[in-house]
């Protein structure tokens, strides 16, 4: 199995080439050169390591077959539960739980894994340099990613997250991280701010070559690593296999809600249908930075919007990276996704006549959001959180609407304690109390419901991040972090 650049298939690489350099020279993102088949009755009852081995295998040919299971069994240890993605059933409604890693979201699932595909690639090419993985996050990424890297040996990490647009817990989880090989910074600016930072330092050569002479290579933890993605195709099978058991004959089409912000979840999806799982739509969600919803709507990408800053944070995105990769996947015309991308970056919008048959679109805006954590916890008995919230709404839209019954699973993110802050706020028997722990007490107190131990224990820990950067700084303290690591 190669890899190429979705604006240039003549270069090709293997996957651990791929997975180091994390975004093609040319800009473009690595794609598969095909979608390996998989006869799903094959995978029937298998656990989600033996899963994840089946899938990733066919990918990662270039990995040795004993050193994957090795990789896999190690990302999905005791981090994880023994079922790490339970598919949960409240009321009429299907949820794949995916917040049941160390930091609560879904993003666990490819961090877990990606700094060991990382190490071993780095091994196996026998790479001499450090390397340096530059990560923009809006939230999520940046806790998991940190946690996946921290105290190795060979790779330091840096993290931009935008200062006013993550949560007290989320902003907790990432500047507590202590190990001497991560920076983080909080920006004076939003996500596509930190996002387009980071894409440029990857495209500039001058950076790359300073970095190169103070011994590092540049990578990236965000979803535009193909190692990245390929790991979120297991919890589609694995969430498949469960409904079967009990919900729909084996083979039957079903579909999955997707809340969505970088298309990397869902894409995956995506990638899981194209290999065999009986998908009828991959749905996706968005907030009210509904860029995508619009996109499939009016086939016009138009990124001329300002950013909303909304209780799902994780979804605040504009440039919607991963779509790059359905578009060459749908088109195979790279030299068609480079005209397209170069007028993203120019005029903020492209236009594209296509039919994505596979997918649907729609949104929730805020009310509707914070009324369906409320609703759904009220009707059902059970607790979601903001990004979740949104898919379970699009998720009700697309009932009404469609006209197959082909049964639905949405896509828990994350864990609904992670945005305490909003979802408190909507239960009104429970006062604030100006203290996001305590009220998170009270909040147990009040639903008995348990809230994760590491979660409260962030109260106690020492912030050891505090330093924050204008945009135009960035690759500054970036070079000033690696120098003073070379100096240790
Ligand atoms: C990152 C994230 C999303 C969006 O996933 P994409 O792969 O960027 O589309 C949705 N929900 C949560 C909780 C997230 O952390």
């Amino acid at each position: 199995m190669k890899f190429f650049s979705t604006r240039n298939p003549s270069d090709r690489f293997d996957f651990n080439e791929a997975v180091l350099m994390g975004i093609a020279t040319d800009g473009g993102l690595f794609v598969p050169e095909e979608f390996p088949k998989i006869n799903i009755d094959d995978l029937k009852d298998l656990s989600y390591d033996e899963l994840a081995f089946e899938i990733l295998s066919k990918f990662l040919t270039d990995v040795d077959k004993e050193k994957l299971k090795e990789i896999i069994s190690k990302a999905y240890d005791n981090k994880f539960p023994k079922n790490p993605a339970p598919l949960v059933k409240a009321g009429e409604d299907f949820y794949l739980e995916l917040y049941h890693g160390q930091t609560h979201a879904f993003k666990d699932f490819a961090l877990s894994i990606l700094p060991l595909f990382m190490e071993n690639a780095a091994n196996s090419k026998k790479i001499k340099n450090k390397i340096l993985i530059l990560t923009a996050t809006s939230g999520d990424t940046g806790s998991a990613a940190l946690y996946g890297f921290r105290d190795l040996k060979n790779i330091d990490i840096a993290v931009l997250y935008p200062e006013d647009g993550v949560s007290q817990i989320q902003k907790l989880q990432m500047t507590t991280v202590n190990s001497p090989n991560t920076l983080v910074m909080g920006i004076n600016g939003n996500f596509d701010d930190a996002q387009s930072a980071v894409k440029k330092i990857f495209t500039d050569k001058s950076v790359k070559e300073e970095l190169r002479e103070k011994n590092y290579s540049l990578s990236s933890a965000n979803s535009i690593n193909i190692g990245r993605l390929l790991p979120q195709i297991v919890y589609y099978f694995h969430a498949y296999n469960q409904l079967a058991k009990s919900e729909i004959s084996f083979g039957k089409k079903i579909s999955f809600v997707v809340p969505t912000g970088n298309f990397g979840d869902i894409l995956a999806g995506y990638y899981a249908k194209k290999m065999g799982l009986p998908i009828e739509k991959l749905v996706i969600a968005s907030n009210e930075n509904k860029v995508l919803t619009d996109f499939f709507e009016s086939k016009t990408y138009n990124a001329n919007r300002k950013l909303k800053v909304t209780n799902s944070p994780s979804m605040d995105i504009i440039i919607s990276s991963n779509l790059e990769r359905l578009l060459y996947h749908e088109t195979k015309d790279s030299e068609k996704v480079k005209i397209l991308m170069d007028s993203l970056l120019s005029d903020k919008v492209y236009s594209l006549e296509h039919d994505f048959k596979d997918f649907c679109a729609g949104y929730a805006d805020e009310k509707k959001t914070l009324d369906t954590i409320k609703n759904v916890y009220i009707k059902d008995n059970y607790l979601i959180d903001p990004h979740t919230a949104v898919a379970k709404k699009v998720a009700d839209d697309y009932k009404k609407s469609r006209k197959t019954e082909e049964k639905i699973i949405i896509l828990s993110t994350a864990s609904p304690f992670k945005f305490a802050d909003v979802i408190i706020n909507e239960f009104d028997d429970i006062t604030r109390q100006g203290d996001i722990f305590k009220d998170l007490k009270s909040f147990e107190n009040y639903t008995s419901i348990k809230v994760p131990k590491d979660i409260f224990n962030l109260k106690d820990r020492e912030i050891f991040h505090k330093k924050t950067t204008e945009v135009k700084d960035i690759q500054k303290n970036i070079i000033e972090f690696v120098c003073d690591r070379n100096e240790n």
